[in-house]
């Protein structure tokens, strides 16, 4: 028979594992189901400059490995892997890793997004070298540089707009002829003196030894292949929360994302979310950890309550 613990955490970035040091400080001796991204979308990045405490910066993976370590302390549990079922409607609630059951009597998801990716073949490897998803987190690198924004709706304004501020050129390349931002958005992107628009243009390729040199451009017009000068390449095509798993177990949003009911509680009592996973509004390690601290609280008094 499974023990039943008082709260398993599912996710460890920056919410999971800031919800793991308040439970375990809390006394509740948490468990996290780390996940196969152990630390999260965090550690895909290279400079954090934007985490309070840090004077000097602080790579992403280092903070991760620090906020693990702070959590381990207090003897927080993990399992390193991917939950792959979870039944929330049995009592106490169920979560399935691979080769165990594990019961709770609360849980917290954490288990963040990801952003759409082009796929393109050096994307990956630049990422945290020019290549970025997070205008507000990495804009500031850009500074009297030129940059490119791929989308068309209003992340993508967002984003070129936050990139005007620091680079001297913001293209936006637009694989159709128009955009599908609000009118507002497009306009004042358009009106930016800073910003230009590589309409009907496909993005085939990020290239770069060490950083982003440049793009391999395809105009579907044209039909024609160029090299694009740039340093720096922001993709702006979505997000996608990490909730496949709690479909038909908790209230979703139209786009995926958790629902909130009451503070940081899901529409099922004694589950909570935190970070980005409800939250496609902030999308900040710092905002993560915030949620993160508030769900711990909220199960700690979830749990005194029954
Ligand atoms: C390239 C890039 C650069 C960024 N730079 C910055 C920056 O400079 N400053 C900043 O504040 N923010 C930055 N961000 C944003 C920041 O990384 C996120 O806001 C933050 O990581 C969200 O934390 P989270 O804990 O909600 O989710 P995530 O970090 O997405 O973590 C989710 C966790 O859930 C786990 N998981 C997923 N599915 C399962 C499952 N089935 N079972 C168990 N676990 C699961 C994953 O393995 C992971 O551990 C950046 C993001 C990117 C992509």
């Amino acid at each position: 028979m499974a023990e039943t613990r008082k709260v398993i955490i599912l996710g460890s970035g920056s919410a999971g594992l800031t919800a793991a040091i308040y439970a375990a400080r809390a006394q509740l001796r948490p468990l996290v189901v780390a996940g196969s991204q152990r630390g999260g979308q965090l550690t895909l990045t290279t400079d954090v400059e934007n985490f309070p405490g840090f004077p000097n910066g602080v790579q992403g993976p280092e903070l991760m490995d620090l906020l693990r370590q702070q959590a381990e302390r207090f003897e927080v549990e993990f399992v390193d892997d991917d939950a792959t079922a979870v039944d929330f409607a049995r009592r106490p609630f169920r979560v399935t890793v691979p080769g165990r059951t594990l019961d709770a009597e609360a849980v917290i998801i954490a288990t963040g997004a990801g952003t759409n990716w082009l796929n393109l073949p050096n994307e990956q490897r630049l990422i945290g070298h020019g290549v970025s998803s997070c205008a507000p987190c990495d804009a500031f690198f850009f500074r009297g540089k030129e940059v490119a924004v791929v989308g068309g709706g209003d992340s993508a304004m967002e984003e070129a707009l936050v990139l005007t501020k620091f680079a001297t050129r913001v293209t936006i390349i637009h694989r159709r002829d128009k955009f599908r931002a609000s009118k507002i958005m497009a306009d004042r992107a358009l009106h930016h003196d800073k910003v230009g628009v590589r309409w009907n243009t496909v993005v085939e390729d990020v290239l770069g030894d060490e950083t982003v040199t440049g793009l391999r451009l395809y105009d579907r017009e044209r039909r024609a292949r160029e090299e694009f000068r740039v340093d720096g390449l922001f993709v702006a095509i979505g997000h996608h929360p990490n909730t496949e798993l709690f479909r038909g177990q908790v209230d979703l949003d139209e786009q995926g994302y958790v629902r909130l009911h009451r503070h940081t509680m899901t529409s099922v009592a004694g589950v909570f979310a935190a970070g980005d996973v409800h939250d496609h509004r902030y999308r900040q390690a710092v905002t993560a950890a915030g949620w993160g601290c508030m769900a711990a609280m909220d199960v700690e008094r979830y749990l005194e309550g029954h």
